[in-house]
Protein backbone atom coordinates (compact mmCIF):
# COMPACT_ATOMS: atom_id res chain seq x y z
CA UNK A 1 0.00 0.00 0.00
CA UNK A 2 3.06 2.46 -0.74
CA UNK A 3 1.69 5.74 -2.20
CA UNK A 4 5.05 7.92 -2.42
CA UNK A 5 3.49 10.30 -0.32
CA UNK A 6 5.30 11.87 2.72
CA UNK A 7 3.53 11.92 5.54
CA UNK A 8 2.61 15.59 7.50
CA UNK A 9 1.05 14.26 10.67
CA UNK A 10 -1.98 12.13 9.75
CA UNK A 11 -2.31 13.18 6.66
CA UNK A 12 -0.68 12.05 3.21
CA UNK A 13 0.84 14.63 1.22
CA UNK A 14 2.78 14.89 -1.92
CA UNK A 15 2.98 18.89 -2.76
CA UNK A 16 6.45 18.99 -4.26
CA UNK A 17 7.38 18.12 -7.91
CA UNK A 18 10.53 16.51 -7.23
CA UNK A 19 10.75 12.76 -6.92
CA UNK A 20 12.68 10.00 -6.53
CA UNK A 21 12.76 5.85 -6.85
CA UNK A 22 14.56 3.26 -4.25
CA UNK A 23 17.00 0.74 -5.94
CA UNK A 24 17.01 -3.10 -5.47
CA UNK A 25 20.50 -3.98 -5.40
CA UNK A 26 19.97 -7.63 -6.29
CA UNK A 27 18.32 -6.73 -9.66
CA UNK A 28 20.47 -3.87 -9.87
CA UNK A 29 17.27 -1.64 -11.25
CA UNK A 30 15.32 0.74 -9.47
CA UNK A 31 12.27 -0.14 -7.97
CA UNK A 32 8.77 1.39 -9.58
CA UNK A 33 7.34 3.47 -6.98
CA UNK A 34 7.82 7.31 -7.08
CA UNK A 35 8.05 8.94 -4.17
CA UNK A 36 7.78 12.58 -3.65
CA UNK A 37 10.64 14.64 -1.83
CA UNK A 38 8.94 16.96 0.83
CA UNK A 39 8.69 20.51 0.70
CA UNK A 40 9.62 23.35 2.83
CA UNK A 41 6.09 23.90 3.15
CA UNK A 42 5.79 20.14 4.83
CA UNK A 43 8.47 20.29 6.22
CA UNK A 44 7.46 23.37 7.85
CA UNK A 45 3.81 21.83 8.59
CA UNK A 46 5.45 18.62 9.83
CA UNK A 47 6.93 20.96 12.80
CA UNK A 48 4.54 22.80 13.54
CA UNK A 49 1.76 20.00 14.13
CA UNK A 50 4.85 18.31 16.29
CA UNK A 51 4.95 21.20 18.50
CA UNK A 52 1.18 21.40 18.63
CA UNK A 53 1.01 17.39 19.56
CA UNK A 54 3.26 18.01 22.44
CA UNK A 55 1.33 20.20 24.03
CA UNK A 56 -1.27 17.05 24.63
CA UNK A 57 1.22 14.59 24.16
CA UNK A 58 3.63 15.79 27.17
CA UNK A 59 0.69 15.37 29.33
CA UNK A 60 -0.33 11.78 28.32
CA UNK A 61 -0.30 9.16 31.16
CA UNK A 62 3.34 6.64 30.85
CA UNK A 63 0.17 4.04 30.65
CA UNK A 64 -1.06 5.72 27.77
CA UNK A 65 1.96 5.99 25.78
CA UNK A 66 3.10 2.06 26.60
CA UNK A 67 -0.61 1.43 24.98
CA UNK A 68 0.63 3.68 21.98
CA UNK A 69 3.84 1.99 21.13
CA UNK A 70 2.57 -1.72 22.13
CA UNK A 71 -0.15 -0.74 19.44
CA UNK A 72 2.42 0.23 17.18
CA UNK A 73 4.32 -2.80 17.48
CA UNK A 74 0.91 -4.88 16.05
CA UNK A 75 0.05 -2.57 13.69
CA UNK A 76 4.24 -3.22 12.26
CA UNK A 77 2.95 -6.97 13.11
CA UNK A 78 0.11 -6.47 10.79
CA UNK A 79 1.62 -5.15 8.12
CA UNK A 80 2.97 -9.29 7.13
CA UNK A 81 4.21 -9.62 3.83
CA UNK A 82 4.19 -6.71 2.26
CA UNK A 83 6.44 -4.58 5.05
CA UNK A 84 9.07 -8.04 4.35
CA UNK A 85 8.84 -7.79 0.70
CA UNK A 86 9.50 -4.71 0.35
CA UNK A 87 12.31 -4.34 2.66
CA UNK A 88 13.84 -7.15 0.88
CA UNK A 89 13.85 -4.93 -2.51
CA UNK A 90 14.80 -2.33 -1.35
CA UNK A 91 17.92 -3.55 0.81
CA UNK A 92 18.90 -6.62 -0.91
CA UNK A 93 19.22 -8.32 2.30
CA UNK A 94 17.65 -11.46 2.80
CA UNK A 95 14.07 -12.61 4.38
CA UNK A 96 15.28 -14.26 7.45
CA UNK A 97 17.33 -10.79 8.36
CA UNK A 98 14.29 -8.98 7.57
CA UNK A 99 12.39 -11.09 10.07
CA UNK A 100 14.98 -10.92 12.31
CA UNK A 101 15.05 -6.92 12.23
CA UNK A 102 11.58 -6.88 12.39
CA UNK A 103 11.26 -8.81 15.47
CA UNK A 104 13.85 -6.48 17.19
CA UNK A 105 12.13 -3.59 16.46
CA UNK A 106 8.75 -4.51 17.52
CA UNK A 107 10.37 -6.09 20.49
CA UNK A 108 12.16 -2.83 20.94
CA UNK A 109 8.67 -0.62 20.89
CA UNK A 110 7.23 -3.38 23.47
CA UNK A 111 10.13 -2.93 26.13
CA UNK A 112 9.88 0.77 25.85
CA UNK A 113 6.15 0.42 26.77
CA UNK A 114 7.29 -1.27 29.77
CA UNK A 115 9.28 0.80 30.84
CA UNK A 116 7.27 3.66 30.64
CA UNK A 117 4.11 1.71 31.96
CA UNK A 118 6.34 1.08 35.33
CA UNK A 119 7.26 5.08 34.97
CA UNK A 120 9.86 4.97 37.57
CA UNK A 121 12.00 6.20 34.35
CA UNK A 122 11.36 9.32 34.95
CA UNK A 123 14.21 9.44 38.32
CA UNK A 124 11.82 10.83 40.84
CA UNK A 125 13.54 12.50 43.94
CA UNK A 126 12.20 14.34 46.52
CA UNK A 127 14.09 16.40 49.26
CA UNK A 128 11.22 17.57 51.90
CA UNK A 129 11.73 20.55 53.92
CA UNK A 130 13.26 21.55 57.08
CA UNK A 131 11.36 24.87 57.98
CA UNK A 132 13.39 24.91 60.93
CA UNK A 133 17.00 24.77 60.40
CA UNK A 134 19.53 27.15 60.84
CA UNK A 135 20.92 29.17 59.41
CA UNK A 136 18.73 28.76 56.27
CA UNK A 137 15.63 26.67 56.18
CA UNK A 138 15.63 24.30 53.84
CA UNK A 139 12.49 24.23 50.81
CA UNK A 140 11.51 21.37 49.72
CA UNK A 141 12.87 20.64 46.28
CA UNK A 142 11.48 17.83 43.47
CA UNK A 143 13.12 17.12 40.52
CA UNK A 144 12.02 14.65 37.23
CA UNK A 145 12.75 13.95 34.26
CA UNK A 146 10.77 15.68 31.40
CA UNK A 147 10.26 15.64 27.28
CA UNK A 148 12.59 17.74 25.31
CA UNK A 149 10.26 18.35 22.49
CA UNK A 150 9.91 17.58 18.77
CA UNK A 151 12.50 15.46 18.00
CA UNK A 152 13.72 14.78 14.24
CA UNK A 153 15.16 11.13 13.27
CA UNK A 154 17.43 10.36 10.31
CA UNK A 155 16.81 6.81 9.33
CA UNK A 156 19.87 4.77 9.11
CA UNK A 157 20.32 2.60 5.65
CA UNK A 158 21.62 -0.08 7.76
CA UNK A 159 18.49 -1.15 9.80
CA UNK A 160 16.02 0.19 7.56
CA UNK A 161 13.21 -1.04 10.49
CA UNK A 162 15.62 -1.43 14.01
CA UNK A 163 17.14 2.12 13.77
CA UNK A 164 14.79 3.99 11.18
CA UNK A 165 11.13 5.29 11.17
CA UNK A 166 9.65 3.10 14.21
CA UNK A 167 13.53 1.88 15.38
CA UNK A 168 15.27 2.82 18.50
CA UNK A 169 15.41 6.62 18.15
CA UNK A 170 11.99 6.89 17.60
CA UNK A 171 10.78 4.44 19.93
CA UNK A 172 12.71 6.45 22.61
CA UNK A 173 11.52 9.61 22.04
CA UNK A 174 7.95 8.65 21.45
CA UNK A 175 8.30 6.73 24.65
CA UNK A 176 9.71 10.02 26.48
CA UNK A 177 6.82 12.35 25.36
CA UNK A 178 8.19 13.71 22.44
CA UNK A 179 6.66 13.83 18.94
CA UNK A 180 8.66 12.45 16.24
CA UNK A 181 9.49 13.99 12.76
CA UNK A 182 11.08 11.12 10.63
CA UNK A 183 13.72 12.36 7.74
CA UNK A 184 13.14 9.17 5.78
CA UNK A 185 16.52 7.12 4.28
CA UNK A 186 15.85 7.34 0.45
CA UNK A 187 17.13 3.80 0.23
CA UNK A 188 14.36 2.40 1.89
CA UNK A 189 11.74 4.99 1.51
CA UNK A 190 8.91 2.29 0.72
CA UNK A 191 9.59 0.46 3.84
CA UNK A 192 9.94 3.52 5.57
CA UNK A 193 6.45 4.44 4.38
CA UNK A 194 4.51 1.46 5.44
CA UNK A 195 6.14 1.79 8.88
CA UNK A 196 4.89 5.44 9.15
CA UNK A 197 1.49 3.88 8.07
CA UNK A 198 1.48 1.75 10.77
CA UNK A 199 2.39 4.60 13.47
CA UNK A 200 -0.51 6.78 12.13
CA UNK A 201 -2.72 3.96 12.09
CA UNK A 202 -1.66 3.43 15.93
CA UNK A 203 -1.90 7.38 16.56
CA UNK A 204 -5.48 7.54 15.30
CA UNK A 205 -7.37 4.21 17.12
CA UNK A 206 -6.08 5.83 20.21
CA UNK A 207 -7.00 9.44 19.47
CA UNK A 208 -3.42 10.72 19.77
CA UNK A 209 -2.58 14.54 18.32
CA UNK A 210 -2.13 13.71 14.43
CA UNK A 211 1.34 15.90 14.65
CA UNK A 212 3.03 13.07 17.10
CA UNK A 213 4.52 11.43 14.07
CA UNK A 214 5.80 12.89 10.46
CA UNK A 215 7.79 10.94 8.10
CA UNK A 216 9.27 13.12 5.42
CA UNK A 217 11.01 11.53 2.31
CA UNK A 218 13.90 13.34 0.71
CA UNK A 219 16.49 12.17 -1.78
CA UNK A 220 19.25 14.70 -1.08
CA UNK A 221 20.32 16.53 1.89
CA UNK A 222 18.18 19.52 1.85
CA UNK A 223 15.16 18.18 3.77
CA UNK A 224 17.51 17.40 7.07
CA UNK A 225 19.31 20.80 7.02
CA UNK A 226 15.53 22.19 7.04
CA UNK A 227 14.74 19.94 9.74
CA UNK A 228 17.75 20.40 11.93
CA UNK A 229 17.75 24.31 11.41
CA UNK A 230 14.19 24.28 12.25
CA UNK A 231 13.54 26.81 15.42
CA UNK A 232 11.18 23.67 16.40
CA UNK A 233 13.13 20.99 16.37
CA UNK A 234 14.78 20.32 19.60
CA UNK A 235 16.60 17.38 19.32
CA UNK A 236 18.23 15.13 16.76
CA UNK A 237 19.20 11.34 16.47
CA UNK A 238 20.81 10.16 13.84
CA UNK A 239 22.63 6.90 12.82
CA UNK A 240 25.00 6.82 9.56
CA UNK A 241 28.42 8.20 8.32
CA UNK A 242 30.98 11.07 10.26
CA UNK A 243 30.48 13.69 7.77
CA UNK A 244 26.80 13.61 7.45
CA UNK A 245 26.76 13.54 11.77
CA UNK A 246 29.43 16.06 12.38
CA UNK A 247 27.71 18.61 9.72
CA UNK A 248 23.78 17.85 11.65
CA UNK A 249 26.02 18.31 15.03
CA UNK A 250 27.68 21.47 13.40
CA UNK A 251 24.60 22.61 12.08
CA UNK A 252 22.92 22.18 15.47
CA UNK A 253 25.42 24.02 17.41
CA UNK A 254 25.56 27.06 15.22
CA UNK A 255 21.52 27.71 15.33
CA UNK A 256 20.35 31.14 17.58
CA UNK A 257 19.08 28.26 20.07
CA UNK A 258 21.58 25.35 19.88
CA UNK A 259 19.97 21.46 20.13
CA UNK A 260 21.49 18.57 21.01
CA UNK A 261 22.06 15.46 17.97
CA UNK A 262 22.61 11.92 19.39
CA UNK A 263 24.54 10.58 16.50
CA UNK A 264 25.79 6.93 16.06
CA UNK A 265 28.36 7.20 13.35
CA UNK A 266 31.75 5.62 12.16
CA UNK A 267 33.66 3.28 14.43
CA UNK A 268 36.44 0.20 13.44
CA UNK A 269 36.08 -1.63 16.82
CA UNK A 270 39.38 -2.41 17.35
CA UNK A 271 40.24 -5.80 18.29
CA UNK A 272 43.34 -7.21 20.60
CA UNK A 273 44.45 -10.88 19.74
CA UNK A 274 46.87 -11.90 22.72
CA UNK A 275 49.54 -14.46 22.26
CA UNK A 276 48.57 -17.40 24.27
CA UNK A 277 45.14 -16.78 22.31
CA UNK A 278 46.65 -17.15 19.09
CA UNK A 279 48.90 -20.23 19.38
CA UNK A 280 46.20 -21.94 21.47
CA UNK A 281 43.30 -21.34 19.39
CA UNK A 282 44.23 -19.32 16.85
CA UNK A 283 42.56 -21.13 14.34
CA UNK A 284 39.21 -20.64 15.72
CA UNK A 285 39.60 -17.41 16.47
CA UNK A 286 40.44 -17.09 12.37
CA UNK A 287 37.32 -18.77 11.38
CA UNK A 288 35.47 -17.14 13.96
CA UNK A 289 36.09 -13.42 12.78
CA UNK A 290 35.75 -14.98 9.59
CA UNK A 291 31.70 -14.99 9.65
CA UNK A 292 31.84 -11.90 12.15
CA UNK A 293 33.83 -9.54 9.30
CA UNK A 294 31.43 -10.30 6.83
CA UNK A 295 28.49 -10.92 8.23
CA UNK A 296 25.78 -8.33 7.23
CA UNK A 297 28.15 -7.72 4.13
CA UNK A 298 30.12 -6.16 7.11
CA UNK A 299 27.19 -3.39 7.27
CA UNK A 300 27.00 -2.92 11.07
CA UNK A 301 28.29 -0.80 12.62
CA UNK A 302 29.81 -3.20 15.08
CA UNK A 303 32.02 -4.86 12.44
CA UNK A 304 35.59 -5.92 13.44
CA UNK A 305 37.51 -4.07 10.98
CA UNK A 306 40.96 -3.34 13.49
CA UNK A 307 43.00 -6.18 14.70
CA UNK A 308 45.60 -6.27 16.42
CA UNK A 309 48.46 -8.36 17.73
CA UNK A 310 51.92 -8.96 18.41
CA UNK A 311 54.03 -10.46 15.79
CA UNK A 312 53.98 -14.30 15.98
CA UNK A 313 53.97 -17.23 14.38
CA UNK A 314 50.35 -17.69 16.11
CA UNK A 315 49.48 -15.04 14.53
CA UNK A 316 50.67 -15.76 10.87
CA UNK A 317 48.95 -19.10 11.05
CA UNK A 318 45.68 -16.60 12.21
CA UNK A 319 46.53 -14.54 9.19
CA UNK A 320 46.85 -17.52 6.70
CA UNK A 321 43.51 -19.20 8.04
CA UNK A 322 41.46 -15.77 8.50
CA UNK A 323 42.30 -15.17 4.60
CA UNK A 324 41.37 -18.69 3.56
CA UNK A 325 38.05 -18.98 5.70
CA UNK A 326 37.18 -15.21 4.52
CA UNK A 327 37.90 -16.10 1.17
CA UNK A 328 35.70 -19.30 1.08
CA UNK A 329 32.76 -16.72 1.79
CA UNK A 330 30.13 -16.44 -1.41
CA UNK A 331 30.50 -12.62 -1.50
CA UNK A 332 26.51 -10.89 -0.97
CA UNK A 333 24.86 -7.98 -2.08
CA UNK A 334 25.31 -4.51 -0.19
CA UNK A 335 22.70 -2.05 0.59
CA UNK A 336 22.60 -0.12 -2.39
CA UNK A 337 25.19 1.37 -5.37
CA UNK A 338 26.65 4.31 -3.41
CA UNK A 339 26.99 2.26 -0.33
CA UNK A 340 28.96 -0.65 -2.41
CA UNK A 341 30.69 2.91 -4.78
CA UNK A 342 32.02 4.00 -1.00
CA UNK A 343 33.42 0.39 -0.05
CA UNK A 344 35.08 0.58 -3.46
CA UNK A 345 37.16 3.97 -3.17
CA UNK A 346 37.77 3.41 0.83
CA UNK A 347 39.63 -0.05 -0.43
CA UNK A 348 41.32 1.41 -3.33
CA UNK A 349 42.61 4.01 -1.27
CA UNK A 350 43.61 2.00 1.87
CA UNK A 351 45.20 -0.61 -0.76
CA UNK A 352 47.22 2.49 -1.82
CA UNK A 353 49.09 3.23 1.56
CA UNK A 354 52.33 2.70 2.29
CA UNK A 355 53.57 -0.58 4.13
CA UNK A 356 50.48 -2.48 3.21
CA UNK A 357 50.07 -5.95 1.85
CA UNK A 358 46.95 -7.57 0.85
CA UNK A 359 46.31 -10.92 2.80
CA UNK A 360 43.40 -11.82 0.99
CA UNK A 361 41.16 -10.03 -1.72
CA UNK A 362 38.23 -11.77 -2.99
CA UNK A 363 39.11 -12.08 -6.72
CA UNK A 364 36.05 -14.45 -8.54
CA UNK A 365 33.46 -13.12 -10.42
CA UNK A 366 31.31 -10.58 -8.12
CA UNK A 367 28.02 -9.37 -8.94
CA UNK A 368 26.99 -5.80 -9.08
CA UNK A 369 26.49 -4.36 -5.81
CA UNK A 370 28.28 -6.95 -3.71
CA UNK A 371 31.48 -6.86 -2.08
CA UNK A 372 34.56 -8.43 -2.61
CA UNK A 373 35.94 -8.99 0.53
CA UNK A 374 39.30 -8.06 2.10
CA UNK A 375 42.11 -8.71 4.90
CA UNK A 376 44.67 -6.74 4.81
CA UNK A 377 48.09 -6.78 7.07
CA UNK A 378 50.22 -2.98 8.31
CA UNK A 379 53.17 -2.78 10.73
CA UNK A 380 52.34 -1.45 13.96
CA UNK A 381 55.19 1.55 13.43
CA UNK A 382 52.86 2.20 9.76
CA UNK A 383 50.00 2.33 11.40
CA UNK A 384 51.02 4.83 14.25
CA UNK A 385 52.37 7.38 11.74
CA UNK A 386 49.14 7.35 9.29
CA UNK A 387 46.31 8.19 9.75
CA UNK A 388 44.22 7.28 6.85
CA UNK A 389 44.73 3.63 7.97
CA UNK A 390 42.30 3.77 11.20
CA UNK A 391 39.43 4.75 9.15
CA UNK A 392 36.22 3.02 8.33
CA UNK A 393 35.84 0.81 5.49
CA UNK A 394 32.47 0.20 5.55
CA UNK A 395 31.94 -3.08 4.21
CA UNK A 396 33.44 -6.97 4.52
CA UNK A 397 37.18 -5.63 5.18
CA UNK A 398 39.81 -5.74 8.28
CA UNK A 399 43.18 -5.09 8.75
CA UNK A 400 45.55 -6.78 11.06
CA UNK A 401 47.87 -4.72 12.73
CA UNK A 402 51.05 -6.58 13.33
CA UNK A 403 52.64 -5.16 16.51
CA UNK A 404 56.96 -5.92 17.30
CA UNK A 405 55.89 -5.72 20.88
CA UNK A 406 53.67 -5.15 24.23
CA UNK A 407 55.03 -1.28 23.88
CA UNK A 408 54.16 -0.70 19.95
CA UNK A 409 50.34 -2.95 20.95
CA UNK A 410 49.42 -0.18 23.42
CA UNK A 411 50.87 2.58 21.45
CA UNK A 412 48.72 1.62 18.05
CA UNK A 413 45.94 1.11 20.16
CA UNK A 414 46.27 4.38 21.68
CA UNK A 415 46.25 6.43 18.32
CA UNK A 416 43.03 5.19 17.16
CA UNK A 417 40.24 7.18 17.75
CA UNK A 418 36.88 6.78 19.61
CA UNK A 419 34.86 3.28 19.56
CA UNK A 420 31.85 1.60 20.02
CA UNK A 421 33.38 -1.60 21.24
CA UNK A 422 36.81 -2.94 21.95
CA UNK A 423 37.55 -6.51 22.35
CA UNK A 424 39.72 -8.71 24.24
CA UNK A 425 41.07 -12.35 22.74
CA UNK A 426 42.76 -14.18 26.02
CA UNK A 427 43.99 -17.29 26.92
CA UNK A 428 44.55 -18.12 30.39
CA UNK A 429 46.25 -16.23 32.57
CA UNK A 430 47.82 -14.10 29.98
CA UNK A 431 45.27 -11.02 30.56
CA UNK A 432 47.11 -10.04 33.57
CA UNK A 433 50.08 -8.32 32.22
CA UNK A 434 48.22 -6.26 30.24
CA UNK A 435 46.63 -4.04 32.78
CA UNK A 436 47.37 -1.10 31.06
CA UNK A 437 46.63 -2.05 27.75
CA UNK A 438 43.00 -2.82 29.10
CA UNK A 439 43.06 0.54 30.58
CA UNK A 440 43.64 2.33 27.20
CA UNK A 441 41.12 0.22 25.82
CA UNK A 442 38.84 1.24 28.05
CA UNK A 443 39.25 5.17 27.39
CA UNK A 444 38.48 4.86 24.01
CA UNK A 445 35.40 2.19 23.82
CA UNK A 446 31.62 2.44 24.87
CA UNK A 447 31.45 -1.55 25.22
CA UNK A 448 34.65 -3.80 26.13
CA UNK A 449 34.34 -7.85 25.00
CA UNK A 450 35.83 -10.54 26.18
CA UNK A 451 36.68 -13.95 23.76
CA UNK A 452 34.10 -12.67 21.83
CA UNK A 453 32.97 -10.92 18.57
CA UNK A 454 31.90 -7.39 18.31
CA UNK A 455 29.23 -8.06 15.76
CA UNK A 456 25.41 -8.32 17.50
CA UNK A 457 23.88 -6.19 19.74
CA UNK A 458 22.03 -7.78 22.40
CA UNK A 459 18.88 -5.46 23.02
CA UNK A 460 19.25 -4.90 27.19
CA UNK A 461 19.29 -2.21 29.77
CA UNK A 462 22.62 -3.22 30.16
CA UNK A 463 23.89 -2.66 26.52
CA UNK A 464 25.82 0.55 25.48
CA UNK A 465 25.96 1.21 22.43
CA UNK A 466 27.87 4.68 21.96
CA UNK A 467 31.19 5.61 22.61
CA UNK A 468 33.57 8.61 22.74
CA UNK A 469 33.67 10.67 19.44
CA UNK A 470 33.53 9.34 16.45
CA UNK A 471 31.44 6.48 17.55
CA UNK A 472 29.06 8.99 19.24
CA UNK A 473 28.93 12.68 19.50
CA UNK A 474 27.84 12.30 23.21
CA UNK A 475 29.96 9.49 24.84
CA UNK A 476 27.21 9.98 28.14
CA UNK A 477 24.63 8.22 26.36
CA UNK A 478 23.61 4.72 24.75
CA UNK A 479 21.61 4.83 21.31
CA UNK A 480 20.54 1.29 22.02
CA UNK A 481 18.20 -0.57 25.16
CA UNK A 482 15.76 1.33 27.04
CA UNK A 483 18.30 3.72 28.75
CA UNK A 484 18.50 5.39 25.10
CA UNK A 485 15.03 7.48 26.55
CA UNK A 486 17.76 10.03 28.43
CA UNK A 487 18.42 11.34 25.57
CA UNK A 488 15.11 13.19 24.87
CA UNK A 489 14.74 14.22 28.18
CA UNK A 490 15.88 16.73 30.90
CA UNK A 491 15.32 17.43 34.60
CA UNK A 492 13.17 20.26 35.96
CA UNK A 493 13.08 20.75 39.79
CA UNK A 494 10.21 22.04 41.68
CA UNK A 495 11.02 23.90 44.89
CA UNK A 496 8.06 24.48 47.52
CA UNK A 497 5.25 23.81 44.65
CA UNK A 498 1.78 22.72 45.97
CA UNK A 499 0.98 19.23 46.15
CA UNK A 500 -2.01 19.66 44.01
CA UNK A 501 -0.43 21.11 40.63
CA UNK A 502 2.88 18.83 40.97
CA UNK A 503 3.26 15.93 38.40
CA UNK A 504 1.83 12.59 39.27
CA UNK A 505 5.25 11.23 39.82
CA UNK A 506 6.25 14.07 42.52
CA UNK A 507 3.37 13.68 44.14
CA UNK A 508 3.08 13.00 47.93
CA UNK A 509 1.15 9.83 47.51
CA UNK A 510 2.81 9.01 44.85
CA UNK A 511 -0.55 7.88 43.26
CA UNK A 512 2.01 5.91 39.96
CA UNK A 513 3.39 3.85 42.91
CA UNK A 514 6.98 4.59 41.00
CA UNK A 515 10.43 4.19 42.81
CA UNK A 516 11.58 7.40 43.75
CA UNK A 517 14.35 8.98 45.83
CA UNK A 518 12.73 10.11 48.67
CA UNK A 519 15.38 12.25 51.32
CA UNK A 520 18.12 10.30 50.08
CA UNK A 521 16.35 6.57 50.24
CA UNK A 522 14.97 4.48 47.09
CA UNK A 523 11.46 3.67 48.26
CA UNK A 524 8.05 3.39 46.57
CA UNK A 525 6.23 4.79 49.39
CA UNK A 526 3.96 7.97 49.86
CA UNK A 527 5.68 10.79 51.66
P1 LIG B 1 24.92 9.07 5.48
O1 LIG B 1 25.51 9.43 4.18
O2 LIG B 1 25.54 9.64 6.68
O3 LIG B 1 23.38 9.48 5.41
C1 LIG B 1 22.48 9.22 6.47
C2 LIG B 1 21.33 10.20 6.38
O4 LIG B 1 21.80 11.50 6.70
C3 LIG B 1 20.73 10.30 4.99
O5 LIG B 1 19.34 10.47 5.14
C4 LIG B 1 21.36 11.52 4.40
O6 LIG B 1 20.53 12.20 3.49
C5 LIG B 1 21.54 12.40 5.63
N1 LIG B 1 22.70 13.27 5.50
C6 LIG B 1 23.98 12.91 5.23
N2 LIG B 1 24.78 13.97 5.22
C7 LIG B 1 24.00 15.04 5.49
C8 LIG B 1 24.25 16.43 5.60
N3 LIG B 1 25.46 16.96 5.41
N4 LIG B 1 23.22 17.23 5.87
C9 LIG B 1 21.98 16.73 6.03
N5 LIG B 1 21.67 15.44 5.92
C10 LIG B 1 22.67 14.60 5.66
O7 LIG B 1 24.90 7.51 5.69
P2 LIG B 1 24.31 6.34 4.80
O8 LIG B 1 23.55 6.84 3.62
O9 LIG B 1 23.61 5.51 5.77
O10 LIG B 1 25.59 5.55 4.35
C11 LIG B 1 26.70 6.17 3.79
C12 LIG B 1 27.95 5.77 4.57
O11 LIG B 1 27.79 6.00 5.96
C13 LIG B 1 28.34 4.33 4.49
O12 LIG B 1 29.04 4.00 3.33
C14 LIG B 1 29.16 4.17 5.73
O13 LIG B 1 30.48 4.58 5.51
C15 LIG B 1 28.53 5.09 6.71
N6 LIG B 1 27.65 4.41 7.69
C16 LIG B 1 28.18 4.04 8.87
C17 LIG B 1 27.38 3.43 9.80
C18 LIG B 1 27.94 3.02 11.12
O14 LIG B 1 27.18 2.58 11.94
N7 LIG B 1 29.20 3.16 11.36
C19 LIG B 1 26.05 3.16 9.55
C20 LIG B 1 25.52 3.54 8.32
C21 LIG B 1 26.35 4.18 7.41
P3 LIG B 1 20.37 11.78 1.98
O15 LIG B 1 20.71 10.33 1.86
O16 LIG B 1 18.95 12.06 1.67
O17 LIG B 1 21.32 12.61 1.21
Amino acid sequence: MITGKNYVGGQPSASGTKTFKTFNPLLNNPNAPLFHEATDNEVDEALKLATEAYHQYQKTTGKERATFLNSIADEIEALGDELITTYCLETGLPEGRAKGERGRTVGQLRSFANLIDDGSWVKASIDTALPERRPVPKPDLRKMMVPLGPVVVFGASNFPLAYSTAGGDTASALAAGCPVVVKSHPMHAGTGELVAQAILTAAKKLNIAEGVFSNLNSSGIEVGIQLVKHPLAKAVGFTGSITGGRALFDMASQRDIPIPVFAEMGSVNPVVLLPDALKTKGVDWAKTYASSITLGTGQFCTNPGLLFAIESEGLQHFKEVLSQEILKIEPSCMLNPSIKERYASSKDKIFGQDGLKVAANYKGKVQPNFADQAVVMVSGADFIANNELHEEVFGPFSMIVNCKNKEELEKAVDCIDGQLTGTIISEGSEIVDYESLLDVLQEKVGRLIFNGVPTGVEVCPSMQHGGPYPASTDSRFTAVGIHSIDRWVRPISFQNWPNGLLPDALKDENPLQIARLVNGEMTKSKV
